[in-house]
């Protein structure tokens, strides 16, 4: 059974293994059982409902929360070979109809439907003419009051079960599920002794990050300067941030794209389309964006503001990377944040207990902010993942490389200069007298004759609020619950200032630019965007960017090579093969480039480690004969990385390597001393530390050849 999955997973998505979970999922459908996959955005729920709806018999429902999708994921499955339509309210009756008898003639193996539907006594008898086997249940946690999303048409899918002929088997997929969500979810969807497959909930090529204290705008602004050509999300708390950030972004001349609620439908749906289909790179939104968008290439979310709770957070945060690629997840931490969430749930209808309940999630995300400890624990500790390690090494508490600085001084005079104001003003005002500034407001307030004015200033205004921000989130300094909020000293300044306590902190990192793409995929990037703007289909429905990215490691040449590559199937081989392989062609004649392939990468691994010499030794011979790693690399049809690493085991086994030929001389020095003081650990620090143009490659060597703790 799980076979002939595999082979549909091959044929028509591309891929040759299942990832974590979705076999078992697969395997329980198919075993006719009702199953219950709880699985974090980006990890592959999709396919678990598509693969058994190919494989049974009669049709399959998909019910989805959000219309304005169903189009776009119709499409996707079209561009797969698989024949699905969807049905709501932007369809007329006879168009409606036409679909329903249309499923009845075998055209269709995927019905998407909105569940306001299951509600309509029209459509629940004209459903009933079909045969439905399976019933899958998208975004299942909307069924819930106590998840994040709740949907009260959801409570109509229990009745609708009951009122069809045949009970189909019953799916339900959602990201996330705390313990009371999911027993909703079985009970409130009538699930019959559902299983309950839990993944992991870790997404490995995520980078979690906490900037605190940070003036937003200017974070922001470095940050999407440094990674232009990127797509991202900037999640807002509010429409009047959207709209800000959203005109300063244009401003500056980003082509950018925004969503919220009090936008009309037109324009919503305009700027969504313009960010999957890659002509805005960067979207502005509240959290009314983006529930079930599956753009894959997503490589960047930026919150702007902390959100409500934990599962919103990983939900949102989810959207980048769901291709698998390494991308970022920014939490911009304002002390304002928790005060502004803290309104905003005060501000619902909903009764005392909830009301409890959220303000405890919401107290969850300020801890999450301000934890010294790995993030992706901390992530997964709250999903209830209990063993995990204790550092991750990707997240900005494990990277966090800043020198630890004592900053009491500073701290001292800002903390003096708050009573001196006798707790009565708000940041700016703090940080204008502490800079000497000249502001009216200043001198009006006769703060220009108390001993602190002036006191830092050698500083910028925004420095000073900086670290006043950051005080703040340390706790060192509070602001006061109301519409200007007032910064107040806590008792733990108290000690500071009567020199009972000293205050350490780290200088927080500058933006750093994500991996940089080489001239190939830039290239087959931009083929792909001109078929997309042909089919008028998103860029990523005709490839992924791991597609891509495989292709331009790899520069396969006949339909082999490319069928060989993540994410190539045969249906899209047919539908774009050509056009990508003509190019790849060109490429490699130009770049006197060997094809290869990673299936014959590992087989020509395979193949070598059974000889005689292993497969490292070849290389080290080769290097002695004095071809440079790109020769070897390209003879060998390896990846430079491998040549490497098999030089380093050369090394590592006590073979003597010359490292000499890969470490510039006039760097040798330079990379020795960096190491000495950042360490051997981490390479991405000292590459990082050390200028442009100093390769892995030769801090490799380095570490070699001083055998720098290897
Ligand atoms: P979810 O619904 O869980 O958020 P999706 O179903 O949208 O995630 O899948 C996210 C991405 O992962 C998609 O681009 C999908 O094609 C890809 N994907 C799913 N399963 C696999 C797999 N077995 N191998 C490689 N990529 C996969």
């Amino acid at each position: 059974m799980i076979n002939n999955a595999l082979k549909i997973l091959k044929q028509h998505y591309g891929y040759t293994t299942f990832r974590p979970g979705q076999d078992q999922i697969i395997t329980s459908l198919l075993n006719y059982k009702d199953t219950l996959a709880i699985m974090p955005t980006g990890a592959g729920k999709s396919l678990c409902f598509q693969i058994p709806a190919l494989l049974l018999t009669g049709i399959t429902l998909v019910v989805s929360p959000l219309i304005s999708l169903m189009k776009d994921q119709v499409d996707a499955l079209g561009s797969l070979g698989i024949p699905a339509t969807f049905i709501n309210s932007s369809l007329t009756a006879t168009e409606v109809n036409e679909r329903i008898y249309n499923a009845r003639c075998g055209h269709y193996k995927i019905i998407y439907i909105a569940p306001e539907r299951l509600e309509s006594e029209i459509f629940q008898s004209a459903i009933k003419s079909l045969t439905i086997s399976f019933l899958a249940i998208d975004e299942a946690h909307c069924v819930s009051q106590w998840g994040h999303d709740f949907r009260p048409s959801y409570r109509a899918i229990g009745s609708f079960i009951r009122s069809l002929p045949i009970r189909p088997i019953i799916g339900a997929f959602t990201a996330t599920a705390t313990t009371d969500v999911t027993k909703d979810i079985v009970t409130l969807l009538a699930l019959q002794k559902p299983g309950i497959y839990i993944t992991g909930f870790d997404r490995e090529n995520l980078l979690f990050t906490v900037v605190r204290g940070e003036n937003k705008p200017d974070f922001t602004l470095k940050y999407i300067d440094a990674n232009k050509d990127q797509s991202g999300i900037i999640y807002a708390a509010t429409r009047k941030e959207v709209e800000n950030l959203h005109t300063l972004l244009q401003k500056k001349g980003y082509s950018v794209g925004k969503y919220h609620a009090g936008l009309s439908d037109i324009e919503r749906q305009r700027y969504q389309e313009a960010f999957i289909y890659d002509d805005i790179s960067i979207m502005v939104a509240t959290n009314a964006f983006g529930m079930g968008i599956d753009k894959s290439n997503v490589r960047y979310v930026i919150h702007y503001n902390m959100p409500k709770s934990m599962e919103a957070y990983y939900q949102e945060a989810g959207r980048a990377g769901r291709d698998g690629e390494k991308s970022e997840c920014i939490l911009l931490f304002g002390a304002q944040d928790p005060l502004l969430q803290r309104y905003l749930i005060e501000q619902t209808t909903v009764d005392i207990e909830r009301k409890a309940h959220e303000i405890g999630k919401l107290q969850t995300m300020v801890d999450y902010c301000h934890t010294p400890e790995c993030l992706r624990k901390f992530i997964l500790n709250y999903f209830g993942e209990t063993k995990v390690q204790a550092e991750c090494d990707n997240c900005s508490n494990c990277n966090d490389d800043n020198e630890l600085t004592d900053i009491t001084l500073e701290a001292q005079k800002i903390f003096s200069c708050i009573m001196r104001m006798k707790e009565r003003y708000g940041t700016t005002l703090v940080a204008s007298v502490l800079k000497g500034s000249k502001d009216k407001k200043v001198l009006h307030l006769g703060f220009d004759s108390l001993s602190t004015y002036g006191l830092l200033k050698n500083y910028t205004v925004q420095e000073i609020r900086n670290s006043i921000n950051r005080l703040i989130a340390t706790d060192y300094l509070a602001l006061t619950d109301s519409e200007y909020p007032v910064v107040r000293l806590t008792s733990k300044a108290t000690a500071v200032l009567k020199g009972q306590a000293t205050v350490w902190q780290k200088v927080p990192r500058r933006p750093q630019k994500l991996a940089v793409d080489n001239s190939l995929f830039e290239i087959l990037r931009a083929l792909r965007k001109e078929i997309a703007d042909r089919e008028k289909v998103p860029p990523y429905h005709v490839f992924a960017d791991t597609a891509l990215r495989e292709m331009s490691e790899y520069c396969p040449t006949d339909n082999n090579g490319l069928l060989a590559i993540k994410g190539v199937g045969e249906v899209k081989l047919a539908r774009y093969g050509q056009e990508f392989l003509q190019l790849l062609r060109q490429y490699a004649d130009a770049h006197n480039l060997k094809p290869s392939s990673p299936a014959l990468e590992a087989k020509q691994i395979a193949a070598t480690k059974t000889q005689e010499n292993p497969s490292h030794i070849i290389t080290l011979q080769m290097y002695e004969e004095g071809q440079s790693l790109e020769q070897i690399s390209k003879e060998r049809n390896l990846k430079i990385l491998t040549v490497q690493d098999h030089l380093v085991r050369c090394s590592t086994e006590g073979h003597a390597v010359n490292w000499n030929p890969l470490i510039p001389p006039k760097y040798e020095q330079l990379i020795l001393r960096t190491i000495g003081e950042l360490g051997a650990s981490k390479l991405k620090i000292l590459k990082d530390a050390l200028p442009e143009e100093v390769e892995y490659t030769a801090i490799k060597a380095v570490l070699c050849k001083y055998s720098c703790g290897q």
